[in-house]
């Protein structure tokens, strides 16, 4: 009874030997990929870890580590979308030609839209962004009263977009996750307000995340609109040049300005310097470009129809993952930041035929308790059963994967009062506890 009892209350420990992270590159591999091309830090790292594994060019299987990681993103941004009053729907991915030609971007695309036909010859395109489609659905709608605005509508949905140069990794794929969130406004002014309450729920996920971005004014591209920020991770292997003025708040994408500007346009006393920056999401308030193509009308209180403004607001979901392993990690270990990592603790048992061999059972003990007994660590420790290799080289593998803390139960949890060796990545600091103050952690 007992042991059944057990067993229906704890989840059975998650072992390292069972997990499925294959390796695809072998250690100290070099700076290129298989077929030749130049990698980067995130791309080397997340392969050796067996967080990604690659398919085609610009695709890659996401193991089951890298899922955990991006559902942890995803329910973050949630909060923040949710916060503000967003609601979560989900479009198809198979977008009608039609729709595209309606906007005339079936051939602004060109050759960046996946396209494909049905059986009865009608022409698709793989959605690389929603603008037609999320504007079609509110104009099926007829005239939406001005009480329903604003309407704040997002997704999380895979992205395709037949890049001229996938590479590093996740950071350009050709298929990829991205939050995209489109909102309704009634006028220019009640516009502009969702604008900025949405870039501030950017502002607060990127801090939660510990990622220091800079929100840059940018070009609009072939989205359209009238204005425009990035926010920019700044980091050597980004693809954009940021221009930032040492004087006053003015940062800009080199793309939305003169070539070869080195006087602020704003305050014309500082100088712009340039850096490099990973593009992570891009707000756009568009006005009335798409609702006006697709008559997206609301019924104002003298009920006139008045066609909606819009805007929309990307996040690069995989890409903020392995732009994060990109500026947080060293050359040789993954530093997640706190929030996404896979698993909060693994948990080392000592090595079969040492000393402390018979520890093995305080280990799994341990790993159960945490468990059980740490509401924030259900499911979020691992233990190390491959005992056969030395603690060094686990260590070595849990470094590599970047738990934030690795529990050594070792030499000194033989002792009359048991002290279990913590290794806290954050800080680089290795602590004795007890396994009172492994609770208090
Ligand atoms: P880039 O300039 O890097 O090509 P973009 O300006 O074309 O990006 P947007 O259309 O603004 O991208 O899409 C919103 C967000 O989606 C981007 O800010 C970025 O974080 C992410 N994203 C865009 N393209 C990719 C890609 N190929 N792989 C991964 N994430 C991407
Ligand atoms: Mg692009
Ligand atoms: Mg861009
Ligand atoms: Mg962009």
């Amino acid at each position: 009874l007992k042991v059944s009892t057990t067993r229906s209350t704890g989840a059975s420990p998650l072992l390292v030997s069972r997990l499925f992270q294959p390796s695809s590159l072998r250690e100290g591999q070099g700076q290129e990929s298989q077929s030749g091309e130049k990698t980067c830090k995130s791309q080397r790292l997340m392969l050796q870890a067996g967080l990604i594994h690659p398919s085609n060019p610009g695709c890659y299987y996401y193991l089951p580590a890298t899922v955990r990681a991006i559902e942890k993103l995803v329910r973050l941004i949630d909060q923040e979308m949710q916060g503000i009053g967003g609601q979560k729907l989900d479009m198809p991915s198979l977008c009608a030609a039609e729709l595209w030609r309606r906007s005339k971007r079936w051939d602004l695309m060109g050759r960046d839209l996946f396209r494909l036909k049905d059986r009865h010859d009608a022409e698709y395109c793989l959605g690389p962004t929603h603008e037609e489609a999320i504007t079609e659905l509110l104009a099926s709608q007829g005239h939406l009263s001005h009480k329903q605005l604003p309407l704040l509508l997002y997704q999380v949905t895979r992205k395709f977009r037949d890049e001229p140069r996938p590479r590093f990794g996740l950071l350009r794929g050709r298929e990829f996750y991205m939050k995209d969130m489109y909102t309704f406004d009634t006028s220019e002014r009640a516009a502009h307000l969702t604008y900025q309450n949405v870039c501030q729920a950017y502002t607060r996920l990127f801090a939660r995340l510990g990622l220091q971005c800079v929100q840059v004014q940018a070009d609009t591209g072939n989205i359209g609109g009238k204005l425009s920020h990035e926010f920019q991770l700044p980091a050597e292997v980004g693809e954009d040049r940021l221009l930032v003025c040492g004087n006053c708040a003015f940062s800009a994408n080199v793309e939305t300005m003169e070539p070869g500007q080195t006087d602020c346009p704003q305050c014309h006393k500082g100088t712009l310097t340039e850096s490099k920056g990973i593009e992570v999401g891009h707000t756009f308030y568009l006005g009335t470009k798409y609702s006006h193509i697709f008559n997206a009308t609301f019924s104002n209180p003298q009920s006139k129809p008045v066609v909606a403004e819009m805007g929309c607001f990307g996040l690069g979901v995989t890409r903020i993952l392995a732009a994060a392993i990109e500026v947080l990690s060293t050359e040789n270990a993954i530093h997640w930041p706190g929030l996404l990592a896979p698993y909060q603790v693994c948990i080392l048992p000592p090595k079969r035929g040492s000393k402390e061999e018979h520890l093995e059972g305080l280990a799994e003990e341990l790993c159960h308790s945490l468990g059980s007994t740490i509401p924030g660590l259900r499911g979020e420790v691992v233990l190390d059963d491959r005992t056969q290799l030395t603690i060094g080289r686990r260590l070595k593998d849990a470094g590599c994967l970047g738990y934030p803390y690795v529990i050594v139960v070792g030499r000194s949890a033989a002792e009359d009062l048991p002290r279990f060796e913590v290794r806290c990545q954050q800080s680089g600091e290795t602590m004795f506890l007890s396994r009172e103050g492994l609770m208090d952690l």
